[in-house]
């Protein structure tokens, strides 16, 4: 099977082979022919099959006979809606519509919230036929007119469960009301629910169903590792593990977006670059934190389940649970940031007793119980361990020394005097970090976003209860 016996033009068989692609993936295969004549579809596929360039070429492909190289903007009406959940994702698609559609004389525009909204209105203004969107900030830009819906031909709603996850069931209603009822609706989802089909049923026409597995099915390329540790014990044998093993590029998840930084804070100050992403941050530090880890700056992305959705690293070769996430659907996503591509990877989580419930129902849905690791000095806390918290390492083995065991630390220790106590914030005195103190950054951060770039979905939040587009619905992150 090649690209061009699904039929496609010359400028996207010419883009596609720049991006060095030789054959369709199954999504491709499967989802491109029907979305060529025209057809509603839903295709059950996540990240990582291939299935952006699955909806964006045929999509292209439809808009180009009415392509115009004129620039004024009535000859650029907006024909094509991508809507997605996160900003990352968002970003991506427009990234892979601009590669795609590089030889065709189609504009496209990305509208998401928790940046200025100006240049995205300057944008719409000038006119573009392929908007790719978070529903709030479309939902902005739909009140303030800056942004015309009554042309769209063709609908996406790419990670469509997620975007019901996160509570943008409402948003996307308000969107479908105002689009043209006579257009293409294309949905692809990681799962389909009760919920999904719902929704399905709302609004599409006899969906071909299209389903594939994923295209590297965890079971093949990734290895999973269990730790069993004690909750206290997780940091010093993440820092251990990473530097044991060598590891240069890690995505650490965690639930609470507030664990996320003090972890990353915590790995800093134990000598490890690490950085974090979660929704809290601004949209450029997101992306400048991922830039960091993907060129390798940092070696450790710690990540909340929202922040890393839809996240496109090549050959991430580690994920580690520091935490297991409340359903084993979430486990099988995180997962699936590696593995990618062909290459193996490996994910290891590090479950402490209260834990195990989790992973036994992660186990579950693998069917199959994943093989234990111990890393000698971590095994277990002992029962007078406990009681005294002597676990618990003194100050003056933080700082680098915190991921060693402490038969090695001591040995290394041992013949010079004591260094002095790092004494961080947050730090208790018996150098175990302190979850519950609020983070303090150490720097300033002058990044953070003006009162005109304040995130479109908490300006909402006064106005009406619908899902806000950087913290949705508190619950996974909060
Ligand atoms: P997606 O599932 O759309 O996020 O795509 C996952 C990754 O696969 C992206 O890095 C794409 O660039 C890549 N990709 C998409 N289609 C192909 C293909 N036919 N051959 C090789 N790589 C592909």
């Amino acid at each position: 099977m090649s690209f061009a016996s699904l039929n496609l033009i010359p400028e996207l068989l010419r883009a596609v082979e720049d991006q060095g692609y030789t054959e369709p993936s199954p999504i491709q295969a499967k989802a491109i022919p029907p979305i060529l004549e025209r057809r509603d579809i839903m295709g059950c596929a996540q990240t990582g099959t291939g299935k952006t360039a699955g909806f964006t070429l045929p999509l292209l492909q439809l808009l180009a006979p009415n392509a115009s190289s004129s620039p004024s903007p009535a000859r650029h009406p907006v024909r094509a809606l991508v809507l997605t959940p996160t900003r990352e994702l968002a970003a991506q698609v427009e990234e892979a519509v601009r590669a795609y559609g590089k030889y065709l004389p189609l504009r496209t525009a990305v509208v998401y919230g928790g940046i200025d909204i100006k240049p995205q209105i300057k944008a719409l203004h000038a006119g573009v036929e392929i908007v790719v969107a978070t529903p709030g900030r479309l939902l902005d830009h739909l009140q303030q007119k800056s942004i015309n819906l009554s042309r769209v031909e063709i609908l996406v709603l790419d990670e469509a469960d997620r975007m019901l996850d996160m509570g943008f069931m409402p948003d996307i209603k308000r969107i479908l009301a105002v689009l043209p009822p006579t257009r293409q609706n294309l949905l692809f989802s990681a799962t389909f629910s009760d919920e999904i089909k719902r929704l399905a049923d709302q609004f599409m026409h006899s969906p071909t169903m299209i389903e594939v597995a994923r295209r590297n099915a965890p079971a093949e390329l990734v290895s999973h590792l269990v730790y069993e540790v004690p909750a206290v014990r997780k940091h010093a044998l993440l820092a251990h593990l990473v530097r044991s093993r060598d590891m240069q590029q890690v995505l650490v998840f965690v639930r609470m977006k507030r664990d996320a930084n003090r972890l990353a804070r915590l790995l800093e100050q134990d000598g490890l670059a690490a950085t974090a992403i979660h929704s809290d941050r601004t949209q450029g530090e997101r992306m400048q934190a991922l830039e960091e880890f993907k060129q390798g700056k940092m070696k450790l992305l710690v990540a909340t389940d929202i922040a890393a959705r839809g996240l496109d690293i090549d050959q991430l070769p580690f994920v580690i649970n520091y935490e297991l996430p409340h359903t084993p659907e979430d486990y099988v996503h995180r997962i699936g940031r590696t593995g990618r591509a062909g290459t193996p990877g490996e994910a290891i989580s590090l479950v402490c007793p209260d834990e195990m419930e989790y992973l036994a129902s992660i186990e579950k849905l693998l069917k199959r119980q994943i093989p234990r690791a111990t890393a000698p000095g971590f095994e277990r806390e002992d029962r007078d361990q406990r009681r005294t918290g002597a676990h618990e390492q003194p100050r003056e083995h933080r700082g680098r020394d915190a991921g060693r065991p402490p038969r090695e630390r001591e040995h290394r220790e041992k013949p010079h005097a004591p260094r002095a106590p790092a004494a961080p914030a947050a730090v208790t005195g018996h150098g175990h970090f302190d979850f519950s103190k609020p983070y303090e950054p150490a720097v300033k951060d002058t990044t953070a976003p003006a009162p005109e770039h304040t995130p479109a979905a908490h300006r909402r939040k006064l106005t009406r209860p619908t899902a806000a587009l950087l913290g949705p619905r508190p619950k996974p992150e909060e």
